[in-house]
């Protein structure tokens, strides 16, 4: 057993070195290092050592689930019958009386779905569909019947008229899957891998768990080494007196705040307070320009706390980068959303609001500290396709989204390397004494930057061990 490592010529902020890894931490980097007796050495031919990227926004359970469920929106499914033939296929291969599980939905495949339209397509078993924005799932009549909707008193479920379903029920993925019966928390240990092969050593859940299973079954995850990353959670307001295992990190409270259904505003101001009375910063989900604008009046009417954060920050007005800038919010950032969902914005955005469409040059030119995220599943998983789209600012078909929006590289790559508990603001550095999470590439960093993609990933290691690819 070799109890320490020694990568040989590796990249280190531009310069060959060597580093030598002991008891999950970096202990020496210089040229030239001698090595101890019991060191295993590994040629870095020349490629750069990186920290260890940090997903800054993911939710874990819900990709395990996406993993799990058939694709039915863009790019892979983009019409009315490539979605219908995708359900029948799935359909034909299923065992009889299994629940048929989709995601990824969106109107321009086959407009608005609700019941009907699925039994249309599958009528002898239960469906349920979810729409990519992970708001909405649609069910068949027989799936509605299983969860016996019609007596239900879930309020996401929405009735026609005559109070029947229409098939749309709205942020009830824990009341589905309880009254599904789906045992359990997905198995993380298929996601631990993909991330960990992405070079990602670390991730924050941003799931708003409103009680203890959620946070829990991560944390478990953790301790059986089914998921390799550091883990910072956040979590609904109602688990500040339930903190998670000690497996897992305490990140902001997350708070959803959805244009359609804003709460009181003393309730929010209460929500805030709360959090920060408990030493904890907030993190809150803001899409539309209304709810940010609500959000930042309660923020300046209670103050902000270090580290509060908007996740998303979808459509942010010159007006708001100004006041975002005063109150030192940070915002969590999510370039994925320009590549994969970009042709939709510039087909339904309001023109005036496109160049306020996912900031991210301007928030930092104003002084904004600004971190990346994939909120995988919603977008893909892959950092480095976020980092691509980060200096791109480019649709899938090709057209340009607030180009003026662009960073360069580098800059893209250190919104996902920065410290999770103050993300865009303190830059991870490798350091001698810090942990040995870290990321191996192929190549020198601006050659793999040219062209970011998670191939040039080598090894990634957690605390010096390798948990993905091979030294
Ligand atoms: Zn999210």
């Amino acid at each position: 057993m070799k109890v320490g490592l020694l990568l040989k010529g590796v990249e280190v902020r531009g310069r060959g070195m060597d580093v030598e890894i002991r008891d999950g931490r970096i202990h020496r980097i210089g040229a030239d290092l001698s090595t101890p007796p019991g060191t295993e050495v590994v040629a870095g031919r020349g490629g750069a050592l990186i920290p260890g990227l940090h997903d800054h926004h993911i939710h874990l359970a819900s990709l395990a689930a996406a993993m799990d469920s058939l694709r039915v929106g863009p790019p892979e499914v983009t019409s009315a019958s490539a979605f219908a033939d995708a359900l029948r296929g799935r359909h034909r291969r299923l065992a009889p009386g299994l629940w048929l599980r989709a995601a990824g939905y969106h109107e321009s495949v086959a407009g608005d779905l609700d019941r009907f339209a699925l039994d249309r397509v599958v009528a002898d078993r239960p469906v349920r569909v979810q729409h990519r924005s992970g708001i909405r799932w649609t069910l068949n009549s027989v799936a509605l019947r299983t969860v016996d909707a019609d007596d239900s008193t879930h309020p996401g479920i929405e009735r026609d008229d005559t109070g029947a379903p229409t098939g749309r029920i709205d942020r009830a993925d824990d009341w589905l899957r309880a009254t599904i019966g789906e045992s359990g928390f997905p198995d993380l240990t298929e996601v631990g891998a993909i991330l960990a092969r992405h070079g990602v050593t670390g991730v924050t859940d941003c799931t708003p768990y409103r009680t203890p299973d959620g946070p829990e079954a991560i944390a478990t995850a953790v301790r059986l080494g089914q998921l390799r990353q550091r883990v910072v959670l956040t979590g609904h307001a109602d688990l500040l007196d339930t903190p998670p295992g000690a497996e897992v990190e305490s990140g902001p409270v997350k708070i959803v705040l959805d244009e359609a259904d804003l709460p009181d505003f003393d309730d929010l101001i209460d929500t805030i307070t709360r959090s920060h009375a408990a030493g904890r910063p907030v993190a809150i989900h803001l899409v539309t320009g209304a709810a940010t604008a609500f959000a930042l009046s309660a923020w300046r009417t209670c103050g902000s706390h270090p580290g509060d954060r908007i996740e998303h920050g979808s459509l942010i007005s010159p007006k708001m980068v100004e006041l975002l800038a005063r109150l030192d919010l940070t915002v969590v950032t999510q370039p994925g959303f320009v590549a994969e969902r970009g042709d939709e914005y510039l087909a339904e955005v309001d023109p005036g609001d496109v160049a306020n469409l996912y900031r991210c040059a301007s928030l930092r030119r104003s002084g904004i500290a600004v971190a990346a995220s994939t909120d995988a599943p919603y977008t893909d998983a892959d950092p480095w396709k976020a980092i691509r789209a980060a200096t791109r600012r480019r649709t899938r078909s090709g057209a340009e989204l607030g180009p003026t929006e662009a960073i360069d590289a580098p800059a893209a790559l250190a919104m996902f390397t920065c410290d999770p508990l103050r993300p865009g603001r303190a830059p991870t550095t490798l350091s001698v004494g810090s942990p040995a999470d870290l990321c191996l590439l192929h190549l020198p960093l601006a050659e793999a930057l040219v062209d970011p993609r998670a191939e040039n990933v080598r090894a990634t290691l957690r605390r010096g061990v390798v948990v993905a690819g091979h030294l």
